[in-house]
């Protein structure tokens, strides 16, 4: 908390930093590459943590120059299960209580020079399911004496690819995505469970309703047909991204003085991407942006989540830039 020496309102700007790493081997042959192995970086949190050090260090250099305070955020675990909501519910925002907050995530989809800034739903909610089909197992040779759940599985996996194709209005967006399918133990054994599990993208509740009912009746009108049983289960996980007009304009304004083209600042840009700074968003007013960060010229361009991500550090002072320029223009 860094507490401004002018007088003037009390306000409190919230900044919010993630600082989670992946379990993914880093690649990048360079001084700052990490340290443990299989561990590393791959998603800019780094990045974010050092600007909203830089931040702090800036600011509370220059405490007489503002009023009100910044109470800067260090959240772990946005990669997940989520570090957003345990630290609001222990009390992040209170004492003293947080009137808006601002958060960026450094983006390799978009070229160093360009910011996404964009009021309303930004980024989408995610939802995760869990499917268990219970056949039973056998012998390789002697399948009339089973309920192949592999078989089964993959008809599973095949029709659940209908559900956004022809259950959604087209003009919604969803995205269902299967990450896991696990089955069987050895070539000769026919395996008597197969699980599934996979991530569910969408913005509105009304999607998330059909698209969890809809898997479900796939599941069981499949499994029904072959006598296999199953388990079912969807739970939400973080909620959509919605950006308020007021913080989100105030963002933009900042980021004009910072990015002379102003075809540089998309204001229309939405991912099917989503983030736990969505629960801080539901709680407070507030703007969450991406800050481009890639460079083609220097290979730094890899997308999130590869190991070889890295991003241009020139981000880095943009990023402070656009934190201190908006508290001054939020606290006077
Ligand atoms: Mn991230």
């Amino acid at each position: 908390m860094i507490k401004g020496e002018k007088p003037g309102d009390d306000k409190v700007l919230g900044i919010r930093a993630d600082m989670d790493a992946l379990p993914i081997q880093e690649e990048n042959q360079v001084s700052y590459r990490s340290r443990h192995k299989g561990v590393m970086h791959a998603c800019g949190h780094d990045g974010h943590t050092a600007i909203a050090l830089g931040t702090a260090y800036y600011l509370n250099q220059h405490r007489q120059d503002f009023s009100g305070g910044v109470k800067i955020i260090f959240q772990p675990a946005e990669e997940g299960p989520g570090g957003a909501k345990p630290m609001i519910e222990a009390g992040v925002l209170e004492n003293p209580a947080v009137d808006a907050i601002i958060g960026l995530h450094l983006w390799n989809d978009l070229p160093i020079g360009s910011a996404a800034i964009k009021p309303g739903a930004f980024m989408a909610a995610i939802s995760v399911f869990n499917c268990t089909i219970l056949g039973q197992g056998g012998h390789a040779a002697l399948p009339h004496q089973t309920i192949d759940s592999v078989v089964i599985s993959a008809q599973v996996v095949n029709a659940l690819q209908t559900i956004v194709s022809r259950n959604i209005n087209p003009l919604d967006s969803a995205v269902i995505s299967i990450g896991e399918l696990h089955a069987g133990t050895k070539m000769n054994v026919i395996a008597d469970t197969a699980r599934i599990a996979g991530s569910i993208r969408y913005f509105n509740d009304d999607v998330i309703k059909l698209i969890e009912q809809r898997i479900e009746q796939v599941i069981d009108g499949i499994c029904r047909a072959h006598g296999a049983k199953y388990t079912f289960e969807c739970s939400k996980i973080y909620p959509p991204l919605v950006n308020d007009p007021e913080i989100t304009a105030l963002v933009t304004s900042k980021a004009s003085q910072l990015i002379e083209n102003p075809e540089s600042i998309l204001s229309e840009y939405q991912t099917l991407g989503s983030e736990d700074m969505s629960f801080f968003l539901q709680e407070v007013p507030g703007c969450y942006f991406f800050l481009g960060s890639a460079n083609a010229a220097e290979k730094l361009n890899y997308p999130h989540h590869h190991p070889k991500f890295d991003f241009d550090e020139t981000a880095l002072a943009m990023g402070v830039e656009m934190f201190v320029g908006c508290a001054e223009n939020f606290l006077g």
